[in-house]
């Protein structure tokens, strides 16, 4: 029987979500988005349009197939949290059921369970401000929406996930090594969002034998990597200075996610996994 994949935080296809959606299609999976509220009608419109329909394609000349696009804002957790003013917004008013509780329901109402979560979503609102600039405000919202998140999500699809099941995060290496320009409190929220995956694959293990592992992935031309402002340096860094001087594919990010979903991954859990050319061993550049 084909697995089910739920993938939060893909609204184009540039980015490492959308790679691993292809991946995770291309092994056999059923696709399941969460696409960010704001960014929703752009992305189904484009879908529909045949803009993405290139990238798509599969090794074997099939197109990804995506079963179903969720409305999604990893921020709130149900209705409740939701403040008046971005119920009131337009860009919200539209769409339905977008809080992590209510996205869960409606999964498990359309398709019953799921077997792989994926968690490819992070913002910091003051990512540009270096950490002592960074307001209280700024890095407790880097927080909630890079690693509590995170939680959220595991916690709500939990009972919805089948047993030997698997959860995927993306990481940066920012959480453990200083990286200047990796601001606003989200290198703390990377390094949060590590220490809850050990933690999360201790209680998601017991409960139902689901292994939690998190990506560090090396830097990614992404939509999000853009506004952040200096990945262009740490692309070229990255080659210059890594032990394979080559371009990091997402699609090298997407296969290691479809490994660590199988059962070729049955023993591992709680881990990072680097997919950086090799760049997290370096010491120094060179
Ligand atoms: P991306 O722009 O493709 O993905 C980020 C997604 O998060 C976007 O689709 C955005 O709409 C969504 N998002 C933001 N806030 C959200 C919210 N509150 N609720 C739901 N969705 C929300 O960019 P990406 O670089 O592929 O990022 C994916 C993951 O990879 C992130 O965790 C990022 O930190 C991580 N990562 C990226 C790089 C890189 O160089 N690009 C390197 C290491 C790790």
């Amino acid at each position: 029987k084909g697995k089910r994949a739920f993938i939060a935080g893909v609204a184009d296809d540039n980015g490492y979500g959308w790679a691993i959606a292809k991946s995770l299609a291309a092994a056999g999976a059923e696709i399941l988005l969460g696409t960010w509220v704001p960014a929703l009608n752009i992305f189904e419109s484009s879908l529909r349009r045949g803009k993405f329909d290139e990238s798509r394609k599969l090794k074997d000349g099939s197109l990804m197939e995506i079963a179903k696009v969720y409305p999604l804002d990893a921020v709130y957790d149900n209705p409740e949290d939701v403040p008046e003013d971005v119920k009131a917004n337009k860009r919200y008013a539209g769409a339905s059921n977008w809080t992590v509780q209510e996205v869960a329901e409606c999964v498990k109402k359309d398709f019953g369970n799921i077997d792989i979560l994926v968690h490819s979503l992070a913002n910091g609102p003051e990512v540009s401000k270096p950490l002592t600039e960074t307001s209280r405000k700024g890095y407790l919202a880097a927080l909630s929406a890079s690693s509590y998140s995170y939680i959220s999500l595991l916690k709500h699809f939990l009972p919805i996930m089948n047993r030997d099941g698997s959860a995927i995060s993306l990481t940066y290496i920012a959480s453990e090594r200083i990286i200047p320009g990796y601001g606003g409190g989200m290198s703390s929220a990377k390094a949060a969002l590590e220490s809850d995956t050990r933690v999360l694959a201790f209680e998601a293990g017991r409960k139902k034998r689901i292994r939690v592992n998190t990506i560090s992935a090396g830097p990614l031309g992404s939509r999000a990597a853009k506004a952040i402002g200096f990945i262009d340096m740490m692309i070229d860094y990255s080659f210059t200075n890594a032990p394979l001087q080559k371009e990091l594919h997402a699609e090298e990010v997407g296969n290691t996610a479809a490994f660590l979903s199988s059962h070729l991954a049955s023993g591992i859990t709680g881990s990072v996994i680097y997919v950086d050319n090799g760049l997290n061993a370096m010491g120094v550049g060179v």
